[in-house]
Formats: structure tokens, C-alpha cells, sequence
């Protein structure tokens, strides 16, 4: 029976499970993800369950995906029946349908967090409140929280009384609210809070999805506010075949890994939900199957100092493995040109791909220097959520035309835009709008529509009414049969002159620019290729906002991943560095000043997470000295470090350039464990060759061949040859220029998009 094959007896038993709430806790890399999975698979092959009835709740759209697909190796086609998502998409697909139940528009836009800002900018000048006094961040992180615990505003003013800020921000967060349901808007949060509320006042929705999602499981438990535990647990309540209510639900999580309390993570889920659920069986699965023992060994040692967990240790087996290499070094530069010198020696010596190593660090800011060394190495890599695609401003600008052309309530997006590109409509005009609309109770575009009978704004009339007609046309032409979204696209670009003006600034940055509305572009007509059902503006507006940082990352792809812990969890690479490993950063100070031993545990677990996503090789590493916030800073290296045992770390000093494999390997610290490594001949070759015998992970001083050469690698074709690149297709050379050890290549494909882009990067194929 294929299902089982590959899975421990206590896996199995976990497998196997039909019915009643079942509860999997077990550490890092245990197969809980694996076990959930098949469990799947189980279930529709042994169970007869239709695919139709389960639904499996995941934390990103990337571990989502990653599901479904292994569910379609064991199941095959009828998986396209499951829903494996996250809580927020799944919440969107539901609320899309019945939304109209509790007084929104199935058209419903959902605001990011720079949608957010601006509303909130909007309501502290509306309600007369110095922006310098009251941030808006704070007051936001105010009122996700309340959303988190379902704290309504009414409730929260009832709080509030006697507290002057509070008092305030319960203001704020009733304007909000009302703001966000006038213009036909959700936030992050409310996806999740509307849909519990949809259930909670609609009975017969709520008993239609009860018998829907006979079977829920989800991971990563140990992450889930009060919110989306309110929604589980009302969903999981299934009247059996004989009548009795069951609770199929499974969950699985690792208390040890809960690393989003900032976010409303609340621990106590998992911790208590045995008492929620007297019945639940309860499986812990021990063996590690991702990492070696040494990894593991440090993973335990750090772990075990916190107070609040559920006593386990992770062992596997694997053999020991190479040491925890630990390197302190002068400063960022050299840490990151370090790291980036092993990948690349590592990956020419025929070791591994670049797929194989992540960059994990506490902070996006940390992302900076190390996209540096990585350029200057040519190394591939992205960086994970640093700057989302979707957040850039021309993303930003095209998709507030969409919005606006899809829900005319949305009045961030039609602000956005009204005046880009500048069509010479003042602040003034916006303001004076803007209060019109208040004071009649309407959106800001009817406002526009209506302008004739705002006051003051007679010199702007004609603008404004060219504008409206544009939306107007773009609305006509969507409504056309065979009209696709990549041609609205390129409409707007069209019409608006988006396109030409950056053209005719001619920068590096608006060059950039350009790349990403083309981006864009393809998006949207992949979207339309792929999409399952009928492709909609709506449809792609969604899907756009729901795309988690970690989602653009194509498996595909062979880059060196940069994220911040957070964004890792779940995941696993062959090697990883764990870099910035300082005291005041990691653990970052707020947690080191803090009274309250509860930050720094939080830390701790961050740093469990962070340890136990490395497979083979792991790499830690800190900064004598880094500038922070404009100043010099000079750390000690971080106290995790120093609840790894000695015995287990390997250490180099910083070692000056060219320094000899014996010396490299002198600087090691005391005892290496029953570590003794053979090097591979293949590792000794090239310029840093005898590094490798002293630390075969980071090598110091030697540049990659690659980067080292001043001239640029030869490419067999030039300008006016016919070459092919995977994604784009066929095109023509039109520009060959030379940049550093690289050419800058702008090519003319056939279907008529005209693309710049590195020739080490793009690998086009000469024809
Ligand atoms: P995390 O806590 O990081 O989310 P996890 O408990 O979900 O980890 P998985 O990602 O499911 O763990 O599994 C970790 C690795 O171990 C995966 O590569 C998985 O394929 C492998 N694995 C799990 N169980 C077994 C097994 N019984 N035999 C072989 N490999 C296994
Ligand atoms: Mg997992």
C-alpha cells in the first residue's frame, strides 16, 4: 500500500485516523507536514471520503501549494476537489460567494498595508488628530490586534473608557471600519473576522460549509490567533451519518516553533486543545528525518533553556554530520562577501545548486549587504519579502486602476491614481471632493461624477470629467466579449501615457519600472491561461492580493534564497546561514531589555526555527562591528550562540586573505567533536582551494572565479542574432552593453515585448 510506505509505525497511526479531533505535536522536521499529507490521501483512498468534503488549512500560499501537489502524486486528478489553502484564501473564496449575506459587495476589494496607511493618514486629518502624536502604524497595530482577539469597535470603546489614548483609538478604529465597509473594502484581518462573522449570523451558510469540510486539518497550528481558532472550531462540528456531532478536525504543530505572538499567534491553541476537545488522541512523533544529529544536538541545546514548552528532544538517524561552522567576523562586509565566496566556491566546485542555500537573517534590513556581494559574485539569489513586487509603486498605481474599474467605491485606489500620471488635479480639488463625499454619504468617484455641484472646484471640472470618462471607457471595453485583462493592461498603459513617461525619463530606475509593469503583464496573462474557472478582473485582484511574500519564490528557479526567519518556517535547504547572530539583534534588544522573560523565549523559539531548517550544513555567524540606523554599532555575539555546547561548533576566526589551510584550520576551536571530515579532491580545486580543507562551508579571502575576472564571460551571440529564452520565447538581439563583469542584454521578442536583462541571468539560447 503505497501510502504508507515511507512512514514510521507512529506516523502511520497518525495517518490512519478516521474520525474525531486528532492532535499531532512534535518537533521540527518530524514529518507533521508529511503525515498531513498523506493523511489526505488516506482518507480519499481508504475511507472512500469524497475529495470534495476536506479541507486542509496551511500558513503560506507556497506550503499550500506545495500540498496540493503531493496530494495529486498519491490521489491523482479528483484532488482538484480538495481545498488546500490558507486561512485567507480559503476565507476569500468563501466570502466571494456570500458576503452579500452580511452587506458587502461580492466585488469586495481587500486594502494592503499601504491601502491601510492611507485610509489611516485620511482619518487622523478627518478626525483632527496630530499625526506626529498618533502614528498610524501604531493605531493599526491597534486595531489588528482587537481583530485578532474579535474585539469589535463598539466592544472596544466600551474597553477604552477612562484611557485617554484608547479612548482615541477606538475613534479611529469606528471611522475605520465605517470607511472600509463604505468603500467596499476588507483588510487583512477582516477576511478572517468577516467570515466568522458571516457564520455566526447566518446559520443556514454556516451549516451548508459544516457539512462541506467534513475533514479539516491544519498546520502549523501553534501559529493561530483567537480568530482563526473561532474559525475552525466553528466550522469542525459535522453531524455524522447517524446524527452525533464529530469534530474531524487534525491539527499539527510544534509549541516550540510558535513565532508570531506579535501577530495574535496564541500559544494556548495548541497548548489547551486537549481540554477544548476532551475526545482528541493525541500522537508525538519524534524522529527528525530532515537534519543531521549535530544540528539537532544544537537545536536542543538552545531550545531547552526556555521555561514554557512541552519537554521533547528531536534525534534522528542520520549520521553526526559536519560540526555548526561559526564564524565571527570584522564587520557586515565581510561576513557577507564570506558567505557569498562559499556559495559560490560550493556551487563551481560541482557541490550543489543555488536552490540549496538560504540566507536567513532576524531583519529585512540585514537583506542589503548581502544582495550586494551576491551581485558582485553573480551569484542568482531573490530576496524574500523585502520589497514585494505587488508593493512596488508602478505595480502599485496599474492595479489601482483595475481596482478602481472594478469596485468605484474604492476610494484609496481612485485617490491613488486620479492624478497619476499628473493631469493637473490639486490637493485642493482631492480635498474639497473628498469632504463633498463624506458629507452626502458617497464614494469618492460619485463624488466626481457629481463635481458640477461641488463648490470650488469649477476650474478642475474638465479634468475631473476627463478622467471619469476614461475609467468609464476602460469599464466599456471590459464588458467587451474577447476583451482580455493583459488588454486592458496595456490600455491603461496606452491611454493614461503610464509607459511613455517613464520611457522619456529614460533612467536606470525607470528602465526597472518598465521590467515590472511588463511583469505585470505577464502575470495577467498567465492568470488568464491558467486560471480553472473564468478569469475575472476580480479573480486576478484577488489572487494578486493574496500572494504572500514567500509565494514568489518558482521552485524552479535555482537562486540563493534571502529571508527573514519568520518567512522560513516550514521550509528546508541543504545549507543554510543563520547570519547577524548578535546580541541587540538577535536577540534583538527589546528583548534583552525586556523584564519579561516571554520575548526573549519568543526569540529562542525564532532561533529553534531558524537551526532546524538546515538539512546538512549550517552556518552561523555574527559582526564585531555594523552599522545600524547610521552608527557604528559594536556587538557581542548573540547568547544563543553560547548555549551551543563547544563540542559542537567548528570555528574560524576572521582570517586574513590568503591565509594557509593549516593556519585556516588552527584558528578551529579545541576539540572538534568526533568530527573528521574527508574533503572531496573536487572541493580542492580552484583559487580558494586549501581553504576548503580547513572549513569547507565558509571559505575566507578568495574571490569566485566568476567575479574575480574583470571582463565580462563570453556569450556566443551578439547583436542581430536570433536567441530564445525560456520564459519569453524567441527574439532579436537588438543591444550589447558591458556592464561590470556582465553584459546588459536587451532583446526584441516576438511577441513584441522588449526586454533588458544580464546576460548571466537571462540564459538565452543562440538559435
Ligand atoms: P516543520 O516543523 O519544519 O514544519 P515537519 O514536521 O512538517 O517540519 P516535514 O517537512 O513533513 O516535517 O518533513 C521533514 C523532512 O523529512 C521532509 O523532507 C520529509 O520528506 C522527510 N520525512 C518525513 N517523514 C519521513 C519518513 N518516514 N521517511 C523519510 N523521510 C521522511
Ligand atoms: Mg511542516
Amino acid at each position: 500500500m503505497h501510502i504508507l510506505e515511507n512512514l514510521n509505525p507512529e506516523q502511520e497511526r497518525a495517518v490512519k485516523h478516521f474520525k474525531g479531533p486528532l492532535l499531532i505535536l512534535a518537533g521540527a522536521g518530524s514529518g507533521k507536514t508529511r503525515v498531513l499529507t498523506h493523511r489526505i490521501a488516506y482518507l480519499i483512498s481508504e475511507y472512500n471520503v469524497n475529495p470534495w468534503n476536506i479541507l486542509a488549512l496551511t500558513f503560506t500560499n507556497k506550503a499550500a501549494g506545495e500540498m496540493r501537489e503531493r496530494v495529486d502524486q498519491i490521489v491523482g486528478e479528483s484532488a482538484g476537489d480538495i481545498w488546500v489553502s490558507t486561512f485567507h484564501s480559503a476565507c476569500v473564496r468563501i466570502l466571494r460567494r456570500q458576503i452579500e449575506a452580511i452587506g458587502y459587495g461580492r466585488n469586495f476589494t481587500i486594502y494592503d498595508s499601504d491601502d491601510q496607511k492611507s485610509l489611516m493618514r485620511d482619518i487622523l486629518k478627518y478626525l483632527q488628530l496630530d499625526p506626529k502624536k498618533y502614528r498610524e502604524r501604531t493605531i493599526l497595530s491597534a486595531i489588528s490586534s482587537a481583530k485578532d482577539e474579535l474585539i469589535t469597535p463598539e466592544q472596544y470603546e466600551t474597553r477604552a473608557q477612562g484611557d485617554y489614548t484608547k479612548e482615541i483609538y477606538a475613534r479611529c478604529y469606528r471611522e475605520y471600519a465605517k470607511r472600509l465597509h463604505d468603500a467596499n473594502a476588507l483588510d487583512f484581518d477582516d477576511i478572517i473576522c468577516k467570515t466568522i462573522q458571516l457564520f455566526e449570523e447566518n446559520e443556514d451558510i454556516l451549516s451548508y460549509y459544516q457539512n462541506r469540510f467534513r475533514f479539516i486539518m491544519v498546520d502549523e497550528y501553534q501559529d493561530t490567533n483567537t480568530a482563526q481558532f473561532r474559525l475552525i472550531s466553528l466550522l469542525a462540528n459535522t453531524a455524522d451519518d447517524d446524527g452525533t456531532i464529530l469534530h474531524n478536525l487534525c491539527v499539527v504543530g510544534d509549541d516550540d516553533q510558535s513565532i508570531y505572538k506579535f501577530r495574535g499567534a496564541n500559544i494556548y491553541n495548541i497548548l489547551n486543545f486537549e481540554s477544548q476537545y476532551p475526545e482528541t488522541k493525541v500522537i508525538k512523533l519524534e524522529e527528525n528525518y530532515r537534519s543531521t544529529q549535530n544540528i539537532l544536538d544544537a537545536a536542543n541545546a538552545v531550545i531547552k533553556n526556555n521555561a514554557v514548552r512541552k519537554d521533547k528532544a528531536l534525534w534522528t538517524e542520520k549520521p553526526k554530520g559536519d560540526a555548526i561552522y561559526y564564524t565571527r567576523f570584522e564587520n557586515e562586509y565581510e561576513e557577507s562577501g564570506c558567505i557569498a565566496d562559499a556559495i559560490a566556491n560550493v556551487v563551481s566546485a560541482g557541490l550543489a545548486s543555488y536552490k540549496d542555500f538560504a540566507i536567513l537573517y532576524r531583519t529585512n534590513a540585514q537583506s542589503r549587504v548581502f544582495e550586494e556581494k551576491l551581485v558582485l559574485h553573480n551569484i542568482p539569489y531573490r530576496i524574500v519579502g523585502a520589497v514585494n513586487f505587488y508593493q512596488r509603486r508602478e505595480i502599485k498605481d496599474l492595479l489601482a486602476y483595475l481596482r478602481t474599474i472594478e469596485n468605484g467605491m474604492d476610494d484609496i485606489s481612485v485617490k491613488r491614481i486620479i492624478n497619476v500620471p499628473k493631469r493637473g488635479i490639486g490637493l485642493t480639488t482631492i480635498d474639497r471632493i473628498t469632504n463633498y463625499a463624506i458629507e452626502h454619504g458617497i464614494s469618492f468617484y460619485d463624488a466626481l461624477e457629481n463635481c458640477d455641484y461641488i463648490d470650488g472646484i469649477s476650474r478642475s471640472a474638465a479634468k475631473l470629467g476627463s478622467f471619469v470618462s476614461l475609467i468609464d471607457s476602460f469599464k466599456r471595453h471590459l464588458a467587451e466579449p474577447g476583451y482580455s485583462l493583459e488588454g486592458l493592461l496595456r490600455e491603461i498603459i496606452e491611454e493614461t501615457g503610464y509607459v511613455r513617461l517613464l520611457q522619456e525619463e529614460d533612467s536606470d530606475e525607470a528602465n526597472g519600472r518598465i521590467e515590472n509593469i511588463e511583469e505585470l503583464i505577464s502575470k495577467a496573462a498567465s492568470y488568464e491561461e491558467n486560471c480553472e474557472e473564468e478569469p475575472t478582473l476580480g479573480g486576478f485582484l484577488e489572487e494578486v492580493a493574496l500572494v504572500a511574500d514567500i509565494d514568489n519564490v518558482d521552485e524552479s528557479n535555482d537562486l540563493v534564497l534571502l529571508m527573514t526567519l519568520h518567512s522560513a518556517k516550514g521550509l528546508e535547504f541543504p545549507y543554510v546561514y543563520l547570519v547577524g547572530m548578535e546580541d541587540g539583534i538577535f536577540p534583538g534588544y527589546s528583548a534583552i531589555m525586556s523584564d519579561n522573560e516571554e520575548e526573549m523565549e519568543e526569540e529562542r523559539r525564532l532561533c529553534y526555527v531558524g537551526i532546524t531548517r538546515a538539512m546538512n550544513k549550517l552556518s552561523l555567524s555574527c559582526a564585531r562591528s555594523r552599522f545600524r540606523n547610521g552608527e557604528q554599532q559594536f556587538n557581542r555575539p548573540s547568547q544563543f550562540i553560547n548555549e551551543i555546547p563547544r563540542y559542537l561548533l567548528k570555528q574560524s576566526g576572521a582570517v586574513p586573505a590568503k591565509v594557509s589551510s593549516s593556519a585556516s584550520s588552527s584558528l578551529n576551536a579545541g576539540s572538534m567533536g568526533s568530527e573528521k571530515k574527508k574533503i572531496p579532491s573536487s572541493q580542492k580545486t580552484g583559487k580558494g582551494g586549501a581553504l576548503f580543507a580547513g572549513n569547507p562551508y565558509i571559505s575566507k579571502g578568495f574571490g569566485s572565479t566568476k567575479s574575480a575576472s574583470g571582463s565580462p564571460a563570453a556569450v556566443n551571440y551578439t547583436t542581430g542574432d536570433r536567441v530564445a529564452h525560456v520564459r519569453f520565447g524567441e527574439g532579436t538581439v537588438t543591444e550589447m552593453k558591458e556592464v561590470g563583469s556582465d553584459y546588459q542584454v536587451t532583446v526584441a521578442f516576438d511577441n513584441s515585448i522588449n526586454r533588458k536583462m544580464m546576460a548571466s541571468f537571462a540564459k538565452l539560447k543562440k538559435l
